[in-house]
């Protein structure tokens, strides 16, 4: 299209056509002053104070929403401009409140400094306050509209961007302002509280609400959020070098843009809690006391050495952190193989389902890594089986909903009518455990109308023959009955699928169920069948809960695979690292985090070190986790907070959190993005990376880092997908431009295999535990809630983690909302109020995770979880005892 020539405060600019004058001069660096405007909301035009004049005509334009026109003559900031913005300015200065001397937005106010710049500092107009009272019920956002200027911004971004709809304009005139529905309090409407409003609000209309006096940011650095696994661009609000506020950074291409969800914009006080670990602590005649840094870095030293000596390699094991930068993990592991010569090394992200999401890389050699998210946006259909990432990712869930607005077909397939169903096409709801199932009889179903891309499959695949006959060989109405999902829905299904590149993505709620190994070959068969996989408008994204969960695995802190991804039983692979590192790479096997645990119960396993995890909450049984610690000869736990583990622990090391260090994180795209600390760590605490590397030292490791430069030139120089990390920082991907599509462009990408049709037994019912209980995620929580549960913010948000339960099952216990009952599963049992929730399937009850000390994990069985493909990961049977 060709582009409009126009001349504004005399500079000659070339733009688009649909450009705005507003977009254009901002082109030449021409700043006009606003209030309404934000480059990522539609423009509004509402404040006016964006007015210039066009010197042919003499009209006065709203330049956010004038487009521009071939040859214009524009003026920004003529005289008669200035008056008019002048008056603008002295009727809302009028309008607001005289609190500017006690109003928590300072200076940063957008009002304050346009009035500076136009030279007002008070109005002369008679003031004509608009007194609101204030809101501020919830725990996390104080709503003061009598400082609102009706600028929009909080409604267009509750519209636009997070896709929620919780305000909109109240009433009209000098009485309209943002409200919920029936203009009650947030916490009783369908606010999310992601904190974008707050955020965006260019006045202190919106603010974050603190339980105590906090003051004004001194100043603002950049860092990545450390809850999960979207990894979202902060900036840090900084006083007396503690982070006092946290809010997206607004920068451009950032994976959140302006927006957070609750744990990024509200949770991060948990930074500054009174259980920070600040000192090293060594247990001395049964009590944990401070020790000097040398001092418990050599007991940790002697202690480990010594019981390998004595007892081998095997016996020591090593947890390292989901939560850890990639630095830390790859140090963490190279600890494990090279100083203690064993591969009994793991992170937390093992609970995160990482055998099935292993399928996804074993069959496509990796070829599925990259995916930014914002390839949901440009998605032909969107295929989503057990996830629900409007709680466990909310960032990822707003490209979603933006993506259904524009009207991409979603199909959801989960048991429970999540958040996201309402922004879905279809919805099926099948019997937990039989996706896989469903996934093939969905498959059989195009097959038989031909729907196959079988220029694609040619091409790119193998074996497809085998599989078109298994999957035709399949008894559909066997399958409807299993699945509990119609045939008229599949039907349904299939028609809007037919012909379309299919996005998928999948959550925990297929990662971690029975047959989730199963399912996503199925899942990767339907996408090879279509000829999606790899292709631009088809991709797989897999929800990685944790903010490293994807770091930690690249970095070898798995006890299977060595960093990279090499698999530690393919002497290539160890024969590489041998070079690397300069030592013989055990071959055997190591120990997964749930293995150490039975390893150490059975007395064989004799000291572990654990870095960033909390066994002790995030692993079912607590009472046999805390025996089987407790029959090690020595327990090292390095963290941040004095957690239940560390508690038991016989020496404690103080790490860093993300925002007080320099390090990597790897996020669920393949985004890897550096960061810089932000303050400096609590008293005495460490960065984690500097720990374990003044740990080499005592243990008599030659080769120091020292600087943690020279980790990362290790990684980029033998990690092939990691070669650009650098020192310099900021936002790198897992592998270059050309390799992100499964294939060459050429085509010349190995076949992938379609994988053999397995039809799956029917279960048995069980006539003593009728229930299924099924653990699922909150927002306000991440994970066992081992940090959000120390947020003061999300504990005054007094959660009770009700149990749901469909109507039909709570009128034949004869229960009612808020009774309680004991939920017993054949391990343990937990009390929980009840909520009943209409459209749930009977037979299911759901449990939220991380809520009363994570107690609902009691009702798995911490054996089954170490098994891939278990059926103890997320749900159990139960009976529901009424009280
Ligand atoms: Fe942090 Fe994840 Fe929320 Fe983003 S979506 S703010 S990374 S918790």
């Amino acid at each position: 299209m060709e582009e409009i020539t126009l001349t504004i405060d005399g500079q000659k600019i070339n733009c688009p056509p649909e450009t705005s004058i507003f977009d254009a001069a901002e082109l030449r660096g021409i700043k006009i002053p606003n209030l309404c405007y934000h480059p990522d909301l539609k423009p509004f035009g509402s404040c006016r104070l964006c007015m210039v004049e066009d010197e042919k005509s003499g009209r006065i334009l709203a330049s956010c929403v004038t487009p521009v026109a071939p040859n214009m003559l524009i003026l920004t900031n003529t005289p008669r401009i200035k008056r008019h913005r002048i008056n603008i300015v002295r009727l809302m200065m009028a309008e607001h409140p005289e609190s500017c001397i006690v109003c928590s937005k300072g200076n940063r106010c957008r009002l304050r400094q346009i009035a500076a710049q136009l030279g007002l500092g008070e109005t002369d107009l008679y003031p004509m306050p608009n007194y609101r009272t204030l809101e501020q019920a919830n725990p996390f956002i104080i709503r003061d509209l009598s400082k609102c200027i009706l600028c929009g911004k909080c409604i267009r971004a509750d519209h636009e961007l997070v896709v929620v709809g919780a305000i909109d304009y109240n009433l009209r005139g000098f009485n309209s302002r943002p409200a919920t529905l029936h203009d009650l309090g947030l916490e009783t409407s369908n606010c999310t509280f992601c904190g974008t409003c707050v955020s965006i609000c260019p006045t202190g209309a919106l603010a974050p609400k603190n339980t105590h006096y906090v003051g004004t940011p001194e100043r603002e650095s950049v860092s990545i959020c450390g809850f999960c696994g979207v990894g979202c661009s902060l900036n840090m609000g900084v006083a007396n070098d503690r982070i006092i506020e946290t809010n997206p950074s607004h920068i451009k291409n950032s994976v959140n843009g302006s927006t957070l969800c609750v744990r990024g914009h509200f949770a991060h006080d948990f930074l500054n809690v009174k259980d920070r670990l600040t000192d090293p602590l060594l247990r001395v005649d049964g009590e944990l006391a401070s020790v000097p840094w040398d001092k418990a870095l050599a007991v940790v030293a002697d202690r480990l050495i010594n019981i390998k000596k004595e007892y081998g390699p095997q016996s020591v094991g090593l947890l390292g952190s989901s939560k850890c930068t990639n630095e830390e993990n790859y140090i963490f592991q190279k600890m494990a193989r090279v100083l203690l010569g064993t591969n009994n090394v793991d992170n937390g992200g093992f609970l995160n389902g990482r055998s099935a999401l292993g399928v996804l890389d074993q069959r496509t050699g990796g070829g599925c890594r990259v995916n930014p998210l914002e390839g949901l946006e440009t998605a032909e259909a969107i295929f989503m089986v057990g996830a629900d990432p409007s709680q466990s990712v909310p960032v990822a869930s707003y490209y979603l909903k933006r993506a259904a607005v524009k009207g991409t077909p979603i199909v959801i397939v989960d048991p429970r009518k999540t958040e996201m169903v309402v922004f879905s096409t279809l919805w099926l709801s099948p019997v937990p455990h039989t996706d896989h199932e469903l996934i093939n009889g969905l498959a059989a179903l195009l097959c038989r109308k031909d729907a196959q891309d079988d220029s694609f499959i040619e091409s790119y695949t193998e074996d497809f023959v085998l599989y078109r006959d298994g999957i035709l060989g399949l008894d559909l109405e066997r399958i409807c009955r299993l699945t509990g999902v119609d045939m008229k829905t599949m039907e349904d299904t299939c028609d809007l699928l037919e012909g379309k590149k299919i996005t998928f993505l999948v959550g925990n709620g297929i990662l971690l169920q029975r047959h989730g190994m199963l399912s996503m070959e199925s899942l990767l068969n339907l996408s090879l069948m279509t000829g999606s996989l790899g292709h631009d408008g088809g991709s797989f994204y897999a929800i990685t809960k944790e903010n490293n969960q994807v770091g930690a695995w690249d970095m070898g802190a798995v006890p299977g695979e060595l960093p990279g991804r090499m698999a530690l039983n393919r002497d290539l692979a160890r024969h590489h690292w041998e070079r690397v590192w300069g030592v013989k790479i055990s071959p055997d096997q190591g120990l997964n985090m749930v293995r150490m645990i039975e390893e150490a119960e059975k007395g064989t396993l004799k000291a572990m070190y654990v870095m960033g995890e909390n066994p002790l909450r995030a692993l079912p049984q607590g009472e046999r986790v805390l025996k089987a610690l407790g029959r090690l000869e020595f327990l090292v736990v390095q963290d941040i907070l004095f957690n239940e583990t560390a508690k038991i622990a016989d020496v404690v090391l103080p790490g860093a959190s993300f925002c007080e260090k320099d390090g990597s994180f790897t996020n669920m795209e393949g985004r890897i993005q550096s960061f810089k600390s932000v303050v400096p760590p609590p008293k005495n605490a460490k960065a984690d990376w500097e720990i374990l590397d003044l740990l080499g030292k005592q243990m008599g490791y030659p080769r120091l880092y020292g600087k943690l430069e020279k980790v990362r030139t290790e990684i980029a120089q033998s990690i092939p997908m990691y070669a650009g990390l650098d020192s310099t920082g900021g936002v790198t991907w897992i592998r270059e431009e050309k390799d992100k599509r499964l294939f060459n462009s050429d085509g010349q990408g190995a076949l992938i295999p379609f994988s053999p049709v397995v039809p799956i037994e029917d279960e048995v019912d069980d006539n003593e535990y009728t229930f299924r209980a099924i653990l699922v995620s909150l927002r306000y929580h991440l994970g066992a809630g081992t940090r959000t549960s120390h947020s003061e913010r999300i504990r005054n948000l007094g959660l009770k983690g009700e149990l749901t339960i469909s109507p039909e099952d709570a009128a034949t216990l004869n229960l009612t909302d808020g009774d309680t009952v004991q939920v017993q599963s054949l391990y343990g049992s937990v009390i929980r109020e009840i909520k009943m929730e209409r459209g749930l399937r009977p037979g299911l009850v759901f449990l939220p995770t991380a809520c009363d000390g994570n107690d609902v994990l009691q009702l798995l069985d911490l054996s089954q979880l170490g098994i891939p493909d278990s059926p103890g990961w997320k749900e159990c049977r139960a009976r529901i005892i009424p009280l």
